[in-house]
């Protein structure tokens, strides 16, 4: 039991329902048919326990946060523990009632994502007319409640060229630090990817922009930070997936599903139930989260390289997802034999898909995909 880490970072995936429709959105193509929601109480007893098993931070996160009715109550119970709270939102179903009384009820921290810096881009992509103008004037109202704000851009295809205007808007916006994340290849990204994943070429100015505003910012003394998160698809050697499975990280889901990432749910695998199991025995006990610690498991060529307490043969959703065996070694490793599906992918980001031929989140393609790959 002692060689494993503590849980410290959780995040609190509260719901699957969300307003917006990104195309890229992590959460599982099979959401519409997950409708059960831990109670408050079930919630407030899930953040006892990770914080007595020594649980830092909280993330509320979903879908949208926000459509919880009980969120004070959820912030509230997360403070009075001693918990950093972060609330981890699109804005929408924001209003300064809310920033006002989140505050008072002990929120530390709000990230506000954005679709774009284009207001017509932005909409388009969150399925939402004026989602974009709603956005701006709840950025600028958390800063009014003194919040520390971080504005998450999540970064593809249609919007990468823009990426300049992005951290001038985060600027403008007194933003503390922006997060220009290429999408994550899960979930609904995964099912986009033709037509999301960015060229090498716009990938490669999109980095010689965001340096050159680093440099900007570092000459006038700014304390902004400035985060650009490339995609593993045009690396050779893959991410350390969460830090290590079931090292740091405690997701749990909506259905009180308790995950070592929120993306996998996907992996053939009985992850156990937070209204079944305590915590502890979940962390420190249940096959799910023992399943990839260590390196046992690990095949060839992970198991006898040098570089495997780096990367941890990467992700195990990933190899699951491209290869059909999650024990795989992750295909973005080139030592991997699996990887030319990822320098096929690389080759269909050539292709021309419209923003409008993106498959978009919601319930109705959600049951359409329910109904075809029939996933229980
Ligand atoms: S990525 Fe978009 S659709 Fe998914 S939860 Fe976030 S705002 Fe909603
Ligand atoms: S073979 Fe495995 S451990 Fe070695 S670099 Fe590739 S993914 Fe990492």
């Amino acid at each position: 039991m002692s060689a494993v880490g503590l849980p410290l970072w959780l995040l609190a995936e509260l719901t699957y329902r969300c307003p917006l429709q990104c195309p890229y959105c992590s959460n599982p193509l099979e959401y519409a048919q997950i409708k059960k929601e831990l109670s408050t109480e079930e919630w407030c007893n899930v953040f006892d326990q990770a914080r007595a098993m020594g649980a830092a931070q909280l993330g509320f996160s979903g879908g949208e946060p926000l459509v919880r009715q009980d969120l004070d109550t959820l912030i509230a119970h997360a403070h009075h523990l001693g918990f950093y709270t972060n609330l981890i939102t699109s804005g929408i179903g924001l209003t300064e009632e809310k920033i006002e009384r989140f505050k008072h009820a002990g929120l530390d921290h709000i990230q506000i994502s954005f679709q774009a810096s284009d207001p017509l881009v932005n909409d388009a992509l969150a399925g939402s007319k004026h989602a974009f103008e709603h956005k701006l004037e709840m950025a600028k109202l958390v800063k009014k409640y003194d919040y520390p704000m971080v504005l998450n851009f999540v970064i593809h295809r249609h919007n990468i060229e823009q990426i300049g205007q992005m951290i001038e808007l985060s600027v403008a916006l007194g933003a503390d630090s922006v997060e220009l994340a290429v999408c994550q290849f899960y979930g609904w990204a995964k099912l986009n990817r033709q037509g999301l994943l960015p060229t090498r070429e716009q990938l490669k100015v999109a980095e010689e922009v965001t340096n050159q505003y680093r440099q900007k910012l570092q000459q006038m003394n700014a304390s902004y930070k400035l985060i650009f998160v490339v995609p593993d698809y045009y690396e050779t050697r893959p991410k350390p997936c969460m830090n290590g499975w079931g090292k740091v990280f405690l997701t749990v889901a909506p259905d009180g599903m308790a995950l070592p990432c929120h993306a996998a749910r996907q992996l053939p695998i009985q992850f156990p139930y937070v209204q079944e199991q305590s915590l502890k025995q979940i962390w420190y006990e249940s096959v799910g989260f023992n399943h990839f610690r260590g390196d046992t498991w690990m095949p060839e060529p992970c198991q006898s390289c040098d570089e495997k307490e780096k990367d941890y043969g990467g992700c195990r959703c990933q190899a699951f997802m491209l290869t059909g065996k999650a024990e795989n070694t992750d295909p973005v490793c080139s030592k991997s034999p699996h990887h030319d599906v990822i320098l096929q992918a690389q080759q269909q980001a050539e292709n021309e898909i419209a923003i409008d031929q993106l498959v978009a989140r919601n319930s109705r393609n959600s049951k359409k995909i329910i109904s075809v790959v029939g996933v229980e």
